[in-house]
């Protein structure tokens, strides 16, 4: 947030000019409206204008001029201004550079201001607070993502915990999650929020935009009953059982919807609550390492969505980012949104025609967003005009059609679109084919709608006929040929002659009084001139106010409709989503795959969806993952550059992909739901980055070992390397026995240390893999092929060479290595040398020394022992204990 002093004064002085005092006034209260430091939009006339230190930043910010207006306290005021016309283009980037902005309207006719007095101004108030949360119009917004702002709260001393509150204001949705704090920053990371309310003083170091807001807009009390006006309810039962900490939470994302959008709050759908069992866990560090919906580098190109996404539709693309952000956990949801892809993947035909349909329906969830925040335009009528009639030829078309199955869902979205006949036909009747952008503009009620607009209308598109025929009755009754009628805007219309013609209109019986002598024209006005100009200018008055009530009426009808037009978009993004995904299997050759409530994870020639699609067709070479229980943990190891990262990575996609319910990029998957997915990135591969340390990593290892399970997915690639060779050794080998011996979930863990591979013989569930490379001539070449087992050795060298490193380095270190591996040949190598330590025993079962401590006490017969035997049987017991 920028944050530069504000140097505005904050009164008026006496010398103020009107327009100062108001201004003043308005800026005043624009900053605890805003809720924190705001700029000021001042609307004058055309343009919105800013003053003050606003000017400064924000002519800065938006790279416009920096000009004067006038005098305060005897300094010139700074200004700047942006025409209100594109107003929404500079919001977007003062929005994009972590400004809010404060918008004060004219709210009244500048006629009424006139009539209270000749220095009276024209009101203007704060109508909205633009914050990156609160967008809903197209220019603000990115047409394939979600805009969400979400509010967190915390309920103290019940034992309730903590709970998120989400919405997306320029699409309607409204969810809440209870959300203990340890979890909160996992579901932050899936919600992606562009804006984060959370209380005043309350501890939340999280990276994402926050706004504190006060502590008293998170009761819940007052949260339940704004709930229950909002949405006209007598109690909230009806929605579900939330906890209070979700109604503080929704209570304080709807007063933050209240406060900054004031009299235009747009529509929101009831929240619906989301429970944290129902989809896969997928902590921030995990979507980070995966790139699952953005790149490190913040791009959605080289994400798994954007590898993945197809879809035709803006709807569309905000169900998948949404569906892939929150994979599914029950089988049999999984297997529902399968069928719907199946059928659609069996019908080549049925798919195309659906996507090109599909391709035409316009964004009817945002355009409702934004009429029924009071910021539509005759546009958005037309786009739901368009999307409705669309909509439903497409549900008439898949009714007709027989699928495979045919899946229940289809059935479901069938009977979720419309039919809307009575909205589309009157939006048809009334509108015209393209509705332009602006209401006070007019021109988009169709003729023949109206007839009394009709009538208005065609006396001001006749004014030219009008005023011709009149014309040519001026050069009869004068006999001057060359008289003509004009109009300009200072004198609206006029009679113009040359000045020696001008006599023969000036007689005292004439129809013509003179208005203006130029060098060459004499200018009249006529009664008859004026009275048609009047009743042009009033028939267009009254036109543009008609249409003005046709728009409101149309909005209203479209409102009305609001929860049918919302399920049919939900329904066309849903099907845009099954199309796409059936699509992309069918273009790239993925099969469906098997989810079960299992512990399998057998993965058949997988491959990555992303790396495959960026090298030539053909090239990936596909590789097999079978993570059974005799086998559950895999240690990869192998060369750097070998595809050990792209190996461990595709396996954790595919199961996002499958328990979204997509086809997998694979000959064959059949998986046990995952619960929680792990996914890290040793410290060392991650520096470029700056955000790793290996504190870091081994909290974020920590935070694996404490939270996942034998249904979890844990993908480790070279956890352990960012430290000394003996401690990072140390650490993988224990983490590896935890997840083994304890945990027992399914993990893939990476690394250069083939030393561990020496686990093998201790642990009966890990299975060894190596990614195959061959030295040829002295060259390494990867195969890139994932076989089991270990690497033989670490081809460190060879990589340095392939990499560039000068060949007398190389060499020397060559020479370096031959001493180092003689050395641990005669020690017995790191392995060998850890050995006896008790680190290497596995530590959930018993040792030898506890066998032994067990075995002589069985031999015991206590009452054969002299009390000297006893003795020295207490002083042997002790050391067997100590050693155990
Ligand atoms: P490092 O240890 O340095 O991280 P790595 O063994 O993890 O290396 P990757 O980063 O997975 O290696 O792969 C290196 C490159 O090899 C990839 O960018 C990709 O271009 C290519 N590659 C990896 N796997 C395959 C594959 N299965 N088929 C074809 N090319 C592959």
């Amino acid at each position: 947030m920028p944050t530069a002093a504000k140097t505005a004064p904050k009164a008026a002085s006496r010398a103020a000019s009107p327009m100062m005092v108001q201004y003043l006034a308005v800026r005043a209260e624009a900053d605890p409206r805003a809720g924190e430091e705001a700029l000021l939009f001042f609307r004058m006339g055309d343009f919105y204008e800013l003053f003050f230190d606003d000017a400064a930043r924000a002519a800065a910010a938006l790279d416009i001029a920096l000009t004067k207006r006038g005098e305060h306290e005897g300094q010139p005021i700074p200004m700047c201004g942006v025409p209100v016309h594109s107003a929404d283009a500079y919001l977007a980037r003062l929005i994009a550079r972590g400004f809010r902005v404060a918008v004060a309207d004219q709210t009244e006719d500048p006629a009424a201001a006139k009539k209270r007095g000749a220095k009276s101004v024209v009101r203007r108030e704060i109508v909205r607070i633009v914050t990156p949360g609160t967008l809903t119009e197209e220019a603000l917004l990115d047409a394939r993502t979600s805009n969400h702002l979400a509010a967190w709260a915390e309920v103290g001393g019940d034992g309730q915990g903590g709970a998120l509150a989400w919405c997306d204001m320029s699409a309607g949705g409204f969810w809440t999650m209870p959300v203990g704090v340890d979890e909160r920053a996992a579901e932050l990371a899936r919600i992606d929020p562009a804006e984060l309310i959370v209380a005043e003083g309350g501890n939340v170091a999280l990276s994402w935009p926050v706004t504190p807001q006060p502590k008293t807009m998170f009761d819940s009390a007052a949260g339940a009953s704004a709930l229950k006006a909002r949405f006209d309810i007598g109690a909230l039962d009806g929605f579900g059982d939330f906890t209070r900490a979700e109604v503080a939470a929704a209570g304080a994302l709807l007063a933050y919807v209240e406060a900054t959008q004031m009299a235009a709050v747009p529509r929101l759908r009831p929240p619906v609550r989301q429970l944290a069992g129902g989809f896969m866990a997928i902590d921030a560090a995990t979507r980070t390492s995966l790139e699952l919906t953005r790149t490190a580098d913040g791009a959605r190109k080289g994400s798994l969505l954007g590898a993945t996404d197809r879809t035709v539709t803006a709807g569309g693309a905000r169900q998948l980012a949404a569906d892939l952000g929150a994979p599914l956990t029950d089988p049999a949801a999984i297997a529902a949104r399968l069928d719907l892809v199946a059928a659609f993947h069996a019908d080549a035909d049925a798919r195309d025609r659906l996507r090109a349909e599909l391709k035409a329906v316009p964004d009817i969830e945002r355009a409702l967003g934004r009429l029924s925040a009071g910021r539509g335009t005759p546009r958005d009528l037309g786009l739901i005009r368009d999307g409705l009639t669309r909509a439903d030829a497409i549900r008439d078309e898949l009714k007709r059609r027989t699928f495979l199955g045919p899946p229940a869902l289809l059935t479901d979205l069938i009977g979720a679109i419309g039919p809307h006949g009575e909205l589309t036909d009157a939006l048809s009747r009334a509108l015209v084919p393209e509705p332009g952008l602006s209401v006070n503009e007019g021109g988009f009620i169709a003729e023949g709608h109206d007839h009394v607009l009709d009538e208005h209308r065609s006396l001001a598109k006749d004014a030219r006929r009008h005023i011709a025929a009149l014309e040519s009755d001026y050069r009869q009754a004068t006999g001057v040929e060359k008289l003509r009628i004009k109009h300009n805007n200072v004198l609206g219309y006029f009679v113009e002659v040359a000045p020696k013609h001008a006599d023969a209109l000036m007689g005292a019986a004439s129809d013509f009084a003179h208005r203006q002598t130029l060098a060459n024209a004499v200018r009249f006005n006529s009664e008859a001139l004026a009275d048609l100009a009047t009743r042009i200018a009033q028939a267009q008055a009254q036109a543009l106010a008609r249409e003005a009530s046709h728009f409101a009426e149309l909005r209203e009808l479209i409102l009305a409709h609001a929860e049918t037009i919302e399920r049919t978009a939900a329904a066309a993004a849903r099907l845009d989503v099954a199309a796409a995904l059936a699509d992309l299997a069918a273009k790239r050759d993925w099969v469906r795959p098997v989810i079960d409530g299992g512990q399998a994870f057998a993965i058949e020639s997988g491959r990555h969806p992303v790396v495959e699609a960026a090298l030539p067709r053909g090239t990936f070479v596909p590789n097999d993952c079978d993570l059974g229980r005799d086998r559950f943990v895999w240690l990869v190891t192998g060369p750097n550059m070998a595809g050990k990262s792209t190996f461990l990575r595709q396996n954790a996609l595919i199961a996002i992909l499958a328990q979204a319910g997509a086809f997998v990029p694979a000959k064959r998957a059949c998986i046990g739901a995952v619960d929680r997915l792990f996914s890290r990135v040793g410290a060392s591969d991650n520096l470029a980055e700056g955000r790793s340390t290996f504190m870091v990593e081994m909290v974020e290892t920590a935070a694996i070992l404490n939270q996942a399970t034998d249904r979890s997915l844990v993908i480790l690639d070279e956890v352990g390397r960012g430290t000394s060779t003996y401690d990072g050794l140390a650490i993988a080998w224990a983490v590896l026995e935890s997840i083994h011996d304890g945990i027992g979930a399914r993990c893939l863990f990476a690394s250069h240390y083939h030393e561990l591979t020496a686990l093998a013989d201790r642990m009966s569930s890990l299975a060894l893999a190596t990614v195959k490379v061959r030295e040829w001539k002295g060259e390494l070449v990867f195969l890139h092929e994932v076989v089991p087992g270990a690497a033989d050795k670490s081809y460190g060298l060879a990589v340095a060479k392939l990499a560039g490193l000068p060949k007398p380095t190389v060499a020397r270190a060559a020479e370096v290595l031959g001493k180092l591996e003689d050395r641990r040949a005669e020690t017995g190598g790191i392995a060998g040398g850890l050995e006896g330590l008790p680190l290497f025993a596995a530590s959930s079962s018993p040792t030898d020394d506890e066998d032994a401590l067990r075995d002589r006490l069985d031999e015991i017969r206590a009452d054969d022992l002299s009390p000297r035997a006893a003795l020295d049987l207490i002083y042997e017991l002790k050391r067997l204990a100590a050693e155990a």
